[in-house]
Protein backbone atom coordinates (compact mmCIF):
# COMPACT_ATOMS: atom_id res chain seq x y z
CA UNK A 1 0.00 0.00 0.00
CA UNK A 2 1.14 3.46 -0.82
CA UNK A 3 2.58 5.31 2.53
CA UNK A 4 1.52 8.65 0.55
CA UNK A 5 -1.25 9.87 1.49
CA UNK A 6 -3.54 12.59 -0.91
CA UNK A 7 -6.34 14.87 0.48
CA UNK A 8 -8.47 16.29 -2.33
CA UNK A 9 -10.23 19.44 -2.71
CA UNK A 10 -8.85 20.40 0.90
CA UNK A 11 -9.87 24.12 2.21
CA UNK A 12 -6.88 25.64 3.56
CA UNK A 13 -8.67 28.92 4.88
CA UNK A 14 -7.55 27.49 8.09
CA UNK A 15 -3.59 26.86 6.93
CA UNK A 16 -3.36 30.71 6.44
CA UNK A 17 -3.07 33.56 8.78
CA UNK A 18 -4.91 36.00 6.20
CA UNK A 19 -7.24 33.95 6.18
CA UNK A 20 -7.95 33.13 2.24
CA UNK A 21 -10.92 30.86 1.19
CA UNK A 22 -9.32 28.74 -0.97
CA UNK A 23 -8.90 24.72 -2.24
CA UNK A 24 -6.22 22.98 -2.76
CA UNK A 25 -6.16 20.33 -5.77
CA UNK A 26 -4.54 17.89 -3.19
CA UNK A 27 -2.75 17.88 0.06
CA UNK A 28 -0.26 15.81 1.40
CA UNK A 29 1.16 16.00 5.18
CA UNK A 30 5.09 15.29 5.19
CA UNK A 31 5.49 13.84 8.62
CA UNK A 32 9.33 12.39 8.22
CA UNK A 33 11.99 13.17 5.15
CA UNK A 34 11.16 9.94 3.41
CA UNK A 35 9.96 11.94 0.47
CA UNK A 36 10.86 9.54 -2.29
CA UNK A 37 7.62 7.70 -3.65
CA UNK A 38 5.94 10.56 -2.97
CA UNK A 39 8.19 12.73 -5.40
CA UNK A 40 8.66 9.72 -8.20
CA UNK A 41 4.61 9.67 -8.35
CA UNK A 42 3.31 10.72 -11.48
CA UNK A 43 0.81 13.23 -9.70
CA UNK A 44 3.88 15.10 -7.73
CA UNK A 45 5.81 14.75 -11.51
CA UNK A 46 2.30 16.39 -13.66
CA UNK A 47 1.43 19.41 -10.91
CA UNK A 48 3.03 22.13 -9.14
CA UNK A 49 3.56 22.05 -5.75
CA UNK A 50 4.01 24.61 -2.60
CA UNK A 51 5.11 23.68 0.81
CA UNK A 52 2.91 25.02 3.57
CA UNK A 53 4.47 25.62 7.19
CA UNK A 54 1.95 27.90 9.53
CA UNK A 55 0.58 29.72 6.70
CA UNK A 56 1.53 33.00 8.39
CA UNK A 57 3.89 34.93 5.22
CA UNK A 58 1.97 34.21 2.06
CA UNK A 59 -1.29 35.41 0.72
CA UNK A 60 -3.12 33.11 -1.98
CA UNK A 61 -4.70 35.39 -4.41
CA UNK A 62 -6.53 32.68 -6.55
CA UNK A 63 -9.89 30.88 -5.06
CA UNK A 64 -8.45 27.51 -5.79
CA UNK A 65 -4.34 26.29 -5.64
CA UNK A 66 -4.60 24.22 -8.60
CA UNK A 67 -1.41 22.26 -7.37
CA UNK A 68 -0.25 20.21 -4.29
CA UNK A 69 0.68 21.84 -1.01
CA UNK A 70 2.68 19.54 0.94
CA UNK A 71 2.31 20.48 4.58
CA UNK A 72 5.18 20.38 6.56
CA UNK A 73 4.13 18.34 9.83
CA UNK A 74 7.47 17.04 11.13
CA UNK A 75 7.68 17.40 14.58
CA UNK A 76 10.01 16.78 17.16
CA UNK A 77 12.37 18.74 19.85
CA UNK A 78 15.41 16.68 20.69
CA UNK A 79 18.44 17.60 22.45
CA UNK A 80 21.84 16.07 20.62
CA UNK A 81 24.67 17.24 22.48
CA UNK A 82 25.24 19.66 25.78
CA UNK A 83 28.20 20.76 27.93
CA UNK A 84 28.61 23.09 30.39
CA UNK A 85 27.70 26.22 28.31
CA UNK A 86 25.84 25.23 25.49
CA UNK A 87 23.01 22.79 24.40
CA UNK A 88 22.25 21.96 20.66
CA UNK A 89 19.13 20.80 19.80
CA UNK A 90 17.35 19.35 16.64
CA UNK A 91 14.14 20.75 16.07
CA UNK A 92 11.44 19.62 13.50
CA UNK A 93 10.11 21.79 10.30
CA UNK A 94 6.80 21.18 11.50
CA UNK A 95 6.83 22.35 15.27
CA UNK A 96 5.29 25.88 15.88
CA UNK A 97 8.37 28.09 16.45
CA UNK A 98 6.65 30.26 19.45
CA UNK A 99 6.24 26.80 20.77
CA UNK A 100 10.10 26.16 20.40
CA UNK A 101 11.07 29.14 22.10
CA UNK A 102 8.83 28.51 25.14
CA UNK A 103 9.81 24.95 25.09
CA UNK A 104 13.70 26.53 25.63
CA UNK A 105 12.16 28.84 28.73
CA UNK A 106 11.05 25.96 30.30
CA UNK A 107 14.40 24.22 30.07
CA UNK A 108 16.41 27.49 30.72
CA UNK A 109 18.05 27.58 27.35
CA UNK A 110 19.11 30.83 26.27
CA UNK A 111 19.07 32.83 22.36
CA UNK A 112 15.97 32.76 20.93
CA UNK A 113 13.80 34.85 23.88
CA UNK A 114 13.71 38.04 21.31
CA UNK A 115 12.16 35.72 18.94
CA UNK A 116 8.78 35.63 20.69
CA UNK A 117 5.89 35.19 19.11
CA UNK A 118 7.03 35.20 15.71
CA UNK A 119 4.29 33.40 13.85
CA UNK A 120 5.24 30.44 11.83
CA UNK A 121 6.66 27.16 12.11
CA UNK A 122 10.64 26.36 12.38
CA UNK A 123 10.97 24.83 9.28
CA UNK A 124 9.72 28.59 7.68
CA UNK A 125 12.53 30.29 10.03
CA UNK A 126 15.39 29.96 7.89
CA UNK A 127 14.24 30.79 4.96
CA UNK A 128 13.82 34.67 5.81
CA UNK A 129 16.42 34.29 8.43
CA UNK A 130 13.76 35.46 10.87
CA UNK A 131 14.83 38.04 13.44
CA UNK A 132 13.68 40.44 16.15
CA UNK A 133 14.89 42.99 18.40
CA UNK A 134 18.01 42.70 17.69
CA UNK A 135 18.04 38.66 17.09
CA UNK A 136 18.54 36.99 14.00
CA UNK A 137 18.12 32.85 13.58
CA UNK A 138 21.81 32.53 12.03
CA UNK A 139 22.58 33.60 15.58
CA UNK A 140 22.31 30.83 16.71
CA UNK A 141 21.70 28.10 13.92
CA UNK A 142 24.11 25.37 13.69
CA UNK A 143 22.21 23.30 10.46
CA UNK A 144 19.59 22.90 8.17
CA UNK A 145 18.53 19.23 7.33
CA UNK A 146 16.91 19.27 3.44
CA UNK A 147 15.19 17.03 1.26
CA UNK A 148 15.63 17.96 -2.25
CA UNK A 149 12.40 17.66 -3.50
CA UNK A 150 13.41 16.89 -7.41
CA UNK A 151 15.03 13.26 -6.55
CA UNK A 152 14.20 13.05 -2.69
CA UNK A 153 17.46 12.69 -1.19
CA UNK A 154 18.26 14.54 1.88
CA UNK A 155 21.18 16.22 3.37
CA UNK A 156 22.77 18.65 5.85
CA UNK A 157 23.43 22.15 4.67
CA UNK A 158 25.93 24.02 7.29
CA UNK A 159 25.57 27.56 8.51
CA UNK A 160 28.13 28.86 6.35
CA UNK A 161 25.97 27.36 3.30
CA UNK A 162 23.00 28.93 4.44
CA UNK A 163 24.02 32.70 2.74
CA UNK A 164 22.55 34.06 5.66
CA UNK A 165 21.55 38.06 5.24
CA UNK A 166 19.50 40.32 7.12
CA UNK A 167 16.03 38.64 6.64
CA UNK A 168 17.57 36.55 3.44
CA UNK A 169 19.01 32.89 2.96
CA UNK A 170 19.74 30.78 -0.23
CA UNK A 171 16.73 29.09 1.02
CA UNK A 172 14.51 31.81 -1.37
CA UNK A 173 16.98 30.92 -4.23
CA UNK A 174 17.18 27.10 -3.52
CA UNK A 175 12.74 26.78 -4.03
CA UNK A 176 12.39 23.01 -4.63
CA UNK A 177 13.79 21.95 -0.87
CA UNK A 178 12.06 21.31 2.17
CA UNK A 179 13.08 21.79 5.34
CA UNK A 180 12.93 18.98 7.47
CA UNK A 181 14.63 19.89 10.73
CA UNK A 182 16.78 22.26 12.05
CA UNK A 183 19.44 22.15 14.70
CA UNK A 184 20.57 25.67 17.00
CA UNK A 185 22.81 25.81 19.48
CA UNK A 186 21.37 27.29 22.20
CA UNK A 187 23.16 28.85 26.25
CA UNK A 188 22.89 27.30 29.12
CA UNK A 189 22.34 29.20 32.54
CA UNK A 190 24.49 30.84 33.84
CA UNK A 191 25.86 31.81 30.33
CA UNK A 192 22.98 33.41 28.44
CA UNK A 193 24.01 36.89 26.64
CA UNK A 194 20.87 38.87 26.72
CA UNK A 195 20.27 41.50 24.17
CA UNK A 196 18.38 44.49 25.12
CA UNK A 197 19.70 46.82 22.92
CA UNK A 198 16.44 48.20 21.45
CA UNK A 199 15.09 51.40 22.13
CA UNK A 200 11.43 49.57 22.78
CA UNK A 201 12.58 46.74 24.93
CA UNK A 202 14.79 48.91 27.42
CA UNK A 203 11.65 51.16 27.84
CA UNK A 204 9.17 48.26 28.96
CA UNK A 205 12.31 46.88 31.12
CA UNK A 206 12.33 50.01 32.66
CA UNK A 207 8.53 50.79 33.19
CA UNK A 208 8.55 47.08 34.92
CA UNK A 209 11.56 48.05 36.93
CA UNK A 210 13.53 45.04 36.00
CA UNK A 211 17.21 45.87 36.06
CA UNK A 212 18.60 42.63 36.33
CA UNK A 213 16.52 40.60 33.01
CA UNK A 214 16.69 36.92 32.65
CA UNK A 215 15.79 35.33 29.34
CA UNK A 216 11.66 34.49 30.36
CA UNK A 217 11.49 38.52 31.57
CA UNK A 218 13.11 39.47 28.33
CA UNK A 219 10.46 36.87 26.48
CA UNK A 220 7.81 38.48 28.60
CA UNK A 221 8.74 42.04 27.28
CA UNK A 222 9.26 41.16 23.57
CA UNK A 223 5.28 39.50 24.01
CA UNK A 224 3.86 42.64 25.37
CA UNK A 225 5.55 45.03 23.09
CA UNK A 226 4.27 42.86 19.93
CA UNK A 227 0.78 41.91 22.00
CA UNK A 228 0.53 45.94 21.52
CA UNK A 229 0.69 46.75 18.21
CA UNK A 230 0.08 43.49 15.86
CA UNK A 231 -3.25 42.18 15.31
CA UNK A 232 -3.92 38.54 16.46
CA UNK A 233 -4.83 36.90 13.38
CA UNK A 234 -7.26 34.54 15.23
CA UNK A 235 -9.51 37.29 15.71
CA UNK A 236 -8.65 39.86 12.61
CA UNK A 237 -7.11 38.14 9.60
CA UNK A 238 -2.63 39.14 8.33
CA UNK A 239 -0.06 37.79 8.06
CA UNK A 240 2.20 40.08 9.93
CA UNK A 241 4.12 42.65 8.35
CA UNK A 242 3.10 43.15 4.96
CA UNK A 243 6.24 44.59 3.52
CA UNK A 244 10.20 44.45 3.68
CA UNK A 245 11.95 47.57 5.41
CA UNK A 246 13.87 49.55 3.28
CA UNK A 247 17.47 49.44 3.11
CA UNK A 248 19.21 52.13 0.66
CA UNK A 249 22.31 53.70 0.49
CA UNK A 250 23.55 56.49 2.31
CA UNK A 251 23.28 58.71 -0.39
CA UNK A 252 19.55 58.38 -1.52
CA UNK A 253 18.69 58.46 2.29
CA UNK A 254 20.49 61.63 3.17
CA UNK A 255 18.44 62.85 -0.17
CA UNK A 256 14.96 61.48 1.54
CA UNK A 257 16.29 63.12 4.66
CA UNK A 258 16.85 66.21 3.66
CA UNK A 259 13.02 66.51 2.45
CA UNK A 260 12.05 64.68 5.90
CA UNK A 261 13.90 65.36 8.31
CA UNK A 262 12.03 63.03 11.00
CA UNK A 263 13.01 60.18 9.04
CA UNK A 264 14.28 57.06 11.00
CA UNK A 265 17.39 55.80 9.80
CA UNK A 266 19.14 52.74 11.21
CA UNK A 267 22.65 52.32 10.39
CA UNK A 268 23.42 48.89 8.42
CA UNK A 269 26.62 47.03 7.75
CA UNK A 270 28.63 48.50 4.33
CA UNK A 271 27.40 51.85 4.59
CA UNK A 272 23.53 51.02 4.24
CA UNK A 273 20.76 52.60 5.97
CA UNK A 274 17.62 50.90 7.08
CA UNK A 275 14.44 53.05 6.64
CA UNK A 276 11.27 51.36 8.64
CA UNK A 277 8.64 50.55 5.27
CA UNK A 278 5.74 52.06 8.20
CA UNK A 279 7.27 55.08 8.04
CA UNK A 280 6.17 55.46 4.52
CA UNK A 281 3.18 53.83 4.36
CA UNK A 282 2.02 56.07 7.60
CA UNK A 283 3.58 59.46 5.98
CA UNK A 284 1.60 58.58 2.52
CA UNK A 285 -1.97 58.82 4.73
CA UNK A 286 -2.37 55.02 4.90
CA UNK A 287 -2.14 53.72 8.31
CA UNK A 288 -5.78 52.44 9.97
CA UNK A 289 -7.29 53.59 5.99
CA UNK A 290 -9.93 50.91 5.14
CA UNK A 291 -11.22 49.74 1.22
CA UNK A 292 -14.08 47.49 1.59
CA UNK A 293 -13.14 44.22 3.40
CA UNK A 294 -9.23 44.92 3.60
CA UNK A 295 -7.14 48.02 5.31
CA UNK A 296 -4.08 49.18 7.20
CA UNK A 297 -3.80 47.83 10.81
CA UNK A 298 -4.18 51.11 12.89
CA UNK A 299 -1.64 50.48 14.94
CA UNK A 300 0.78 49.25 12.90
CA UNK A 301 1.33 50.62 9.02
CA UNK A 302 2.77 47.66 8.26
CA UNK A 303 -0.09 45.35 8.61
CA UNK A 304 -2.67 44.46 5.93
CA UNK A 305 -5.80 42.96 7.85
CA UNK A 306 -8.40 41.08 6.51
CA UNK A 307 -11.34 42.44 8.32
CA UNK A 308 -13.69 39.35 6.86
CA UNK A 309 -14.19 37.47 4.09
CA UNK A 310 -11.85 39.31 1.47
CA UNK A 311 -10.24 37.27 -1.23
CA UNK A 312 -6.73 37.80 -1.65
CA UNK A 313 -6.72 40.16 -4.95
CA UNK A 314 -8.32 42.13 -2.38
CA UNK A 315 -5.78 42.41 -0.29
CA UNK A 316 -3.30 42.49 -3.15
CA UNK A 317 -4.92 45.77 -4.84
CA UNK A 318 -4.42 47.41 -1.78
CA UNK A 319 -0.84 46.51 -1.20
CA UNK A 320 -0.27 47.92 -5.30
CA UNK A 321 -1.78 51.08 -4.47
CA UNK A 322 0.42 51.25 -0.98
CA UNK A 323 3.29 50.99 -3.12
CA UNK A 324 2.29 53.52 -6.00
CA UNK A 325 1.26 56.19 -3.15
CA UNK A 326 5.05 55.14 -1.46
CA UNK A 327 6.83 55.55 -5.11
CA UNK A 328 5.64 59.11 -6.61
CA UNK A 329 5.41 60.03 -2.99
CA UNK A 330 9.19 59.74 -1.62
CA UNK A 331 10.24 57.58 -4.79
CA UNK A 332 10.81 54.64 -3.10
CA UNK A 333 9.58 50.95 -4.24
CA UNK A 334 8.59 48.98 -1.09
CA UNK A 335 9.01 45.10 -1.84
CA UNK A 336 6.28 42.56 -0.41
CA UNK A 337 7.46 40.42 2.48
CA UNK A 338 4.21 37.99 1.94
CA UNK A 339 5.13 35.27 -0.04
CA UNK A 340 2.35 36.19 -3.01
CA UNK A 341 1.37 32.67 -4.73
CA UNK A 342 -0.60 33.25 -8.02
P1 LIG B 1 10.16 48.40 14.80
O1 LIG B 1 10.58 47.91 16.16
O2 LIG B 1 9.14 49.47 14.68
O3 LIG B 1 11.45 48.77 13.96
C1 LIG B 1 11.29 49.17 12.60
C2 LIG B 1 12.60 48.99 11.89
O4 LIG B 1 13.57 49.79 12.56
C3 LIG B 1 13.08 47.56 11.94
O5 LIG B 1 13.53 47.25 10.66
C4 LIG B 1 14.26 47.57 12.89
O6 LIG B 1 15.38 46.86 12.41
C5 LIG B 1 14.68 49.02 12.91
N1 LIG B 1 15.13 49.34 14.29
C6 LIG B 1 14.36 49.71 15.33
N2 LIG B 1 15.13 49.94 16.42
C7 LIG B 1 16.41 49.67 16.06
C8 LIG B 1 17.65 49.69 16.73
N3 LIG B 1 17.76 50.07 18.02
N4 LIG B 1 18.76 49.33 16.04
C9 LIG B 1 18.68 48.95 14.75
N5 LIG B 1 17.53 48.91 14.05
C10 LIG B 1 16.41 49.26 14.69
O7 LIG B 1 9.72 47.15 13.92
P2 LIG B 1 8.43 46.27 13.91
O8 LIG B 1 7.92 46.24 12.54
O9 LIG B 1 7.48 46.58 15.03
O10 LIG B 1 9.09 44.85 14.22
C11 LIG B 1 9.65 44.57 15.51
C12 LIG B 1 10.79 43.62 15.31
O11 LIG B 1 10.28 42.41 14.70
C13 LIG B 1 11.87 44.17 14.37
O12 LIG B 1 13.12 43.78 14.87
C14 LIG B 1 11.55 43.50 13.06
O13 LIG B 1 12.68 43.32 12.23
C15 LIG B 1 11.02 42.16 13.54
N6 LIG B 1 10.19 41.51 12.53
C16 LIG B 1 10.70 40.39 11.93
C17 LIG B 1 10.00 39.74 10.94
C18 LIG B 1 10.59 38.50 10.33
O14 LIG B 1 11.54 37.97 10.84
N7 LIG B 1 10.07 38.06 9.24
C19 LIG B 1 8.78 40.21 10.53
C20 LIG B 1 8.28 41.35 11.16
C21 LIG B 1 9.01 42.01 12.14
P3 LIG B 1 15.46 45.28 12.43
O15 LIG B 1 14.48 44.82 11.41
O16 LIG B 1 16.89 45.04 12.06
O17 LIG B 1 15.13 44.82 13.81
Amino acid sequence: MSSVQWEENVSLQCYNTFKIQVTARYVVRIQNTGLNELVQSPLFQNHRHMILGGGSNLLFTEKIYDGIVLKNEIIGIETISQDDTHTSLKVGGGVTWSLLVDYCLVHNLGGIENLSLIPGTVGAAPIQNIGAYGVELSDVLESVEIVDLADGQTRTMMRAECEFRYRDSIFKRLKDVLIATITIKLTNAPHHRLNTTYGSVQQVLSEREITTPTISSVSEVVCLIRRRKLPDPRELGNAGSFFQNVTVDDFTCKSIKSKYPALPVFPKANGLRLIPAAWFIENSGWKGRRIGRVGVYHNHALIIVNFGGADGDEVKALSDRITKDVICQFGVCLVPEVNIIR
